[in-house]
């Protein structure tokens, strides 16, 4: 009986292997790097450990890094939820780990020497293109030249072929003292000059001093002295070097904010805080979390948010606050990653997808309730709050929601938060009516605010869609179901970029005019009416909200409602909610709307009004939070319904005996990038018997596999 490893591989498969020797640390949540069965290297990440008869096993060739490389917390979480979501723990796992991380070896033809002359054409181009790109993957070599041709270069000398790692360059070098013992390093160096031993001294005390391995940089730094010194120390024996392929984490400043500490609760739910009212609410937290020795998690929705919090916190815990964002340099996001996993406490900020990092003792977990940007775009399409949440509770952490609004689903489950509310008193005025510019009595309001700090929100870019006179339609997209939008002197596809200046109607040839209004009109517009304005422009408020305006012009909000979506309400009253939020204690807020919607009456009648309106249509409907859904999306390039139907019938007959219901339709978008859209909306329980969920998902797997035009989205956000 031995140690044996499982361990997960990008494919999704899972191996077992054995350890060349015994390690004094449990390895789940490690990379390890491994032989596949064609003998190439491939990295893999260890899920589980057991004591098995290792015969017959392969052995592991390494573990690369000095920590876990995921969360092994993340293990379980993810085990709970690949029957859902259609997953294996592999692919779950590789999906979720920074891309990075994936090593893997690749076999490469290199050009060794060359001369052309007298060589067949084939083989001064295939020489071309290697001296172009330095090397060339021999698989896909092998695509366009003969391998017996490669074979043959190669046993010349013309070419070489080799494996080697693909992978980032993320070696570091370390300097540390052979000994600190000042009279010993002296006799080493007893020829030298009075400077050098002055300067070797310095370099000697900084060690014993600081008591850790130094950079040849910070030495040169703290101790004064040249790179020539530093050559000499090293020649002499007098400093080793040490290379680390993941440098230790090296805090310069641990600080600790000096302000004072509150315990969190165990769940909060802050509703409608600004970014400033938030960072308020969470320093003291963080400041207890902290002092406890305990890790926080903070989920910002986007790149710009987790920025906005880094640049905000940084100055108040120095190094103890680590962004892991897209925008760093490899190495920096490599090293912030790994240091999530040393043991000194810290605040860890990123974006939703990086939740997983290897945070040692996660302690507290701060989020959003804002669902788009937490929705994985791709399969396994996680939805990746609802992991968090699973996350913090097996962690035994903390948990912070900042709603802005709270969504559908965590109203429901508000009673198991303790709820924080700031009451602002703002004056709300609901405009329903077609076309607010033709209404002077909206352009006297707008006059009234020109001299104030003003915005006009219009939830539509551009200038405006195209109509034709004579037909009366509105000019679409020649390869979408979408209309064209004016933006400039061109007519623009906003899903798929096409785009032309022949501004004339694809039916009868007639001149096409501007219809509707996007925010590049309304601001011409406005510039023309009320020219001694100040007004600002946007089609969204992007995160940090802050309150900022004295006045907020909703116009054309009603255009949200026409998303064929069954979120479309919701979606408008977070949009209006954000306008609040923008808004100084006592502002205007003006919105433009029919007027029909439960979202623009709350605004005057309370949000509860929302809440209970959109629950009640939920639950007649059978919409999430009071079903589950599977949303089968079949996309293909002849409309070919009769092929879609069959499909259907075959999910249909399929599922038979399971308590689901299954609805087919065409897409709201139909025609999309050239492509014909239809869907199958299969709806289950908000809970499912384990033995029902295995069958659903079995053979949701087998659909998505054996079709290549099936993408199988569960939970899906939209039916867009
Ligand atoms: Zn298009
Ligand atoms: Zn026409």
């Amino acid at each position: 009986m031995e140690r044996v490893l499982k361990a997960v591989l990008p494919n999704g498969r899972s191996e077992l292997y054995r350890l060349p020797e015994p390690v004094d640390f449990n390895p789940v949540g490690y990379r390890v790097l491994v032989p596949l069965r064609d003998g190439r290297g491939a990295t893999a990440v260890v899920v589980r450990q057991f004591l098995a008869d290792p015969e017959g096993l392969p052995y592991i060739d390494s573990f690369p890094d000095r920590f876990p490389v995921i969360n092994p917390l993340a293990i379980e979480v993810l085990k709970n939820n690949l029957l859902e979501y259609l997953t294996t723990l592999g692919e779950a796992i590789f999906k979720l780990l920074p891309p990075w991380a994936d090593w893997y070896q690749e076999t490469f033809v290199y050009l060794e020497r060359f001369s052309p002359v007298g060589l067949p054409k084939e083989v001064v181009k295939l020489a071309e293109e290697l001296k172009k790109k330095g090397r060339l993957e021999y698989e896909k070599l092998k695509r366009s030249y003969d391998w017996r041709l490669i074979k043959f270069l190669e046993e010349k000398g013309f070419l070489k072929v080799e494996t080697r790692w693909v992978a980032p360059k993320v070696e570091e070098y370390f300097l540390v003292a052979a000994t600190t013992d000042e009279e010993e390093v002296l006799k080493k160096i007893s020829r030298a000059g009075k400077r050098r031993k002055e300067e070797t001294l310095r370099v000697i005390r900084l060690f014993s001093e600081l008591g850790r391995e130094l950079t040849a940089e910070e030495i040169k730094e703290l101790a004064d002295v040249s790179s020539q010194t530093l050559r000499y120390l090293l020649d002499k024996g007098i400093l080793v070097k040490r290379t680390y392929t993941m440098p230790p984490f090296r805090a310069g400043v641990l600080k600790q904010s000096g302000r004072p500490a509150a315990e969190p609760p165990p769940r909060a739910l802050f509703k409608n805080p600004t970014f400033s009212e938030r960072l308020e609410r969470l320093l003291p937290y963080l400041e207890h979390t902290l002092r406890e020795g305990g890790d926080t998690l903070l989920l910002a929705p986007t790149l710009a948010l987790a920025e906005e919090y880094h640049r905000a916190l940084y100055p108040l815990f120095g190094d103890r606050v680590l962004l892991y964002a897209e925008s760093l340099p490899q190495r920096e996001r490599i090293k912030n990653w790994f240091a999530a996993a040393e043991g000194f406490p810290k605040i860890f900020i990123t974006t939703p997808k990086n939740l997983f990092a290897p945070l040692k003792n996660l302690k507290l977990l701060v989020l959003e309730d804002e669902s788009g940007n937490y929705k994985l775009e791709r399969s396994p399409y996680f939805n990746l709050k609802r992991l968090a949440f699973e996350l913090v509770k097996l962690s035994g952490g903390k948990l912070i929601v900042f709603g802005e609004p709270p969504s559908v689903e965590l109203h429901l489950a508000e009673s198991s938060f303790k709820v924080f509310e700031r009451e602002k008193t703002l004056r709300v005025y609901l405009y329903d009516g077609k076309n607010p510019f033709g209404d002077e009595t909206v352009l006297e309001l707008l006059r009234g605010f020109s001299d104030r700090k003003t915005l006009l929100l219009v939830p539509k870019a551009g200038y405006s869609n195209l109509m034709c006179p004579r037909c009366g339609t509105l000019e679409e997209c020649p390869r979408c179901e979408v209309f064209l939008r004016l933006e400039g002197k061109r007519a623009v596809c906003p899903v798929c970029g096409y785009s032309t200046e022949g501004l004339s109607c694809s039916r009868c040839g007639e001149a096409l005019k501007p219809f509707g209004y996007g925010v590049d009109r309304v601001e011409e517009l406005l510039k023309r009416q009320i020219p001694e304005g100040h007004f600002e422009f946007k089609t969204t408020l992007n995160e940090p909200i802050n309150a900022v305006y004295e006045a907020v012009f909703v116009l054309f909000a009603d255009r949200i409602l026409s998303l064929p979506d069954f979120r479309k309400t919701e979606e408008l009253f977070i949009y209006l909610t954000k306008a609040k939020l923008s808004l100084k204690e006592g502002g205007f807020l003006f919105v433009h709307t029919s007027g029909e919607s439960h979202a623009a009456a709350s605004l005057t009648e309370g949000e509860k009004l929302f809440y209970e309106t959109e629950l009640e249509m939920r639950k007649a409907l059978k919409l999430p939070p009071f079903a589950k859904l599977y949303l089968v999306a079949l996309t293909l390039k002849e409309e070919n319904e009769k092929l879609a139907l069959r499909v259907f019938k075959e999910v249909k007959t399929a599922l038979a005996g399971l308590p689901v219901e299954v609805g087919f339709s065409k897409a709201p978008t139909f025609k999309l990038r050239e492509r014909y859209r239809f869907q199958i909306l299969i709806k289950t329980p908000p809970r499912l018997e384990r033995t029902e969920l295995k069958k659903l998902s079995g053979f949701l797997k087998e659909l998505k596999n054996r079709y290549r035009f099936v993408r199988v989205i569960p939970n899906p956000r939209s039916f867009l």
